[in-house]
C-alpha cells in the first residue's frame, strides 16, 4: 500500500481500475448526460442539399433585378426545382431546396427587385460532411450534442453503462433525517450528497442504512456490497481513530492500494479492493467527502464537464494554504468584466453550509497561500 500519495498519483492508481468498462446501445431520446463510448461519424452531409435560410426568391445574381419575374413557389420538403431560366425569380421558403444554378437569394422583406445575397444559401455539407467525425468517445451527451447526433442520422448511440455504486455511511452517531436526534447524535447527510453526485456522474447509486462502528457489521456490509456493485464508496471510518473500521478492515483483510492523499480537506481517503471490488473510503466530514468525490471520483469514473469548469479567478480574500497539500477552499465567484472571488463562510470541513453558500473551490498548490489580487486556479461548480 502506498501512503500519503499526491492527487495525481492517487488518480493514476484509481485509473488502473476502470469503472466505465461496459457499454450499451440506447435510443438518443433517453441518452441525455450519458457518456459516449464510441466516436460518432456523420451518416449524411448536413445540410443534405443546398437550401434557403430565408423566405424570399432564388435568383441568378447576373440578372438585372428590375427584370425579375416570379415563378411557382417552392416549399420546405419539395423536390429540388429545375434550373432557373433567364430573369426568373422562384419564390422560395426557408428550408426549401434552391435550384441547382441559383447563386443568390432575395429577402421577402426587400421585395422581388431587392438586393441578392449569396450567403443566404445553406450549402450542402457546410456544417458537417458524410463520414466526418461529429463527436469523439467520452463526450458528454448534452442537449446540443444529442441534436447533432440526430441531425446526422443516428437513432441510437453506444454509451458507457451506468456503474452500480454502493454508498455506505458509517458512524454510531448517525441518525437518518426525519428521526429524533438524541444527545451525541447528528443527522446523516453524506449518503444523500454522494448519491446525488453519483447520479450526476452517470452512476446508479444504492444507499445503505448507516452502519455502526463495529468491525463485524462493517465486514458484513462490505461483503454484501462487493457482491452487488461495481464500486463501493463508504464515508467515515478511514482516519486514525480507534473505531475507524473501514481503514482497519481494508488494511488487515482487504487489498489496500493507497491511504492518505496530499489534499485539504479530505486527507485520509483509502482505496483498495474488497473481494475484488474497488472500494474508495471517503472521509466522514461532509465537505471532505464532497471534495474527495469531485477531485478523485469525478475524473476517474465520470467527466469533469458534468461538475465544474477550470477557471482563473482574481482573489479578493486571503486564503490559507497548507504545507505539502493542495488546498481546496470554498469560494464565491463574482462575474463582472473580470471574474473575482471571495470567501463567504468559515472553512471547517464539517461545515456543509460552506459548500452551499459558495459556488467554487480554490485550488491552492501545496505550500502556497492566496493573497488579495492573486490570480489563482479554481473549479467553478455547475449547479
Ligand atoms: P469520521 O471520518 O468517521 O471520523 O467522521 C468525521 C466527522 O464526520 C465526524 O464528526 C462525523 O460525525 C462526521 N460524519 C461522518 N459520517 C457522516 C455522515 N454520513 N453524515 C454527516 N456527518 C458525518
Ligand atoms: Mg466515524
Amino acid at each position: 500500500m502506498e501512503e500519503k500519495v499526491t492527487i495525481s498519483r492517487a488518480l493514476e492508481i484509481l485509473q488502473t481500475y476502470p469503472i466505465l468498462s461496459h457499454t450499451e446501445i440506447i435510443p438518443i431520446h433517453v441518452a441525455h448526460n450519458r457518456i459516449l463510448a464510441e466516436d460518432i461519424f456523420s451518416l449524411v452531409d448536413n445540410p443534405p442539399f443546398d437550401n434557403s435560410s430565408i423566405d424570399g426568391w432564388a435568383v441568378l445574381s447576373s440578372n438585372d433585378p428590375k427584370k425579375r419575374i416570379e415563378t411557382n413557389p417552392i416549399f420546405a420538403g419539395d423536390l429540388p426545382p429545375p434550373l432557373l431560366q433567364e430573369n426568373q425569380a422562384i419564390r422560395i421558403m426557408t428550408g426549401a431546396p434552391v435550384p441547382p444554378n441559383a447563386d443568390a437569394l432575395v429577402m421577402v422583406e426587400d421585395g422581388i427587385h431587392g438586393p441578392a445575397h449569396s450567403n443566404f444559401i445553406r450549402k450542402k455539407g457546410e456544417n458537417i460532411e458524410k463520414g466526418e467525425i461529429a463527436l469523439s468517445k467520452n463526450s458528454i451527451l448534452t442537449p446540443a450534442a444529442l441534436a447533432l447526433i440526430a441531425s446526422i442520422g443516428h437513432a441510437s448511440v453506444s454509451v458507457f453503462s451506468k456503474p452500480k455504486i454502493s454508498i455506505i455511511p458509517t458512524g454510531n452517531e448517525l441518525v437518518s433525517p426525519g428521526e429524533k436526534l438524541e444527545p451525541g447524535q447528528i443527522y446523516e447527510s453524506n449518503s444523500i450528497s454522494l448519491a446525488a453526485l453519483v447520479s450526476r456522474a452517470g452512476g446508479a447509486p444504492t444507499i445503505s442504512q448507516p452502519i455502526d462502528d463495529d468491525i463485524d457489521s462493517t465486514r458484513k456490509k462490505l461483503d454484501e456490497c462487493a457482491e452487488s456493485s461495481d464500486l463501493i464508496l463508504s464515508s467515515g471510518g478511514v482516519s486514525m481513530g480507534d473505531h475507524d473500521f473501514i481503514r482497519k478492515l481494508l488494511i488487515e483483510e482487504g487489498e489496500p492500494l493507497f491511504w492518505k492523499v496530499g489534499m485539504k480537506p479530505g486527507g485520509p481517503p483509502i482505496f483498495g479492493l474488497w473481494k475484488g471490488t474497488p472500494i474508495l473510503g471517503l472521509p466522514g466530514n461532509p465537505v471532505s467527502s464532497h471534495i474527495v468525490f469531485l477531485t478523485l471520483v469525478v475524473p476517474w469514473i465520470s467527466h469533469p464537464d458534468l461538475f465544474y469548469r477550470k477557471i482563473k479567478v482574481n482573489l479578493q480574500t486571503t486564503l490559507k494554504g497548507s504545507p505539502n497539500k493542495t488546498t481546496f477552499r470554498r469560494i464565491k465567484i463574482h462575474s463582472g468584466d473580470e471574474i473575482t472571488a471571495t470567501s463567504q463562510t468559515h472553512q471547517g470541513s464539517g461545515n456543509i453550509v460552506s459548500m452551499v453558500a459558495n459556488d467554487a473551490i480554490s485550488v491552492l498548490p501545496p505550500n502556497t497561500n492566496g493573497e488579495i489580487n492573486d490570480i489563482i486556479d479554481a473549479l467553478w461548480l455547475i449547479d
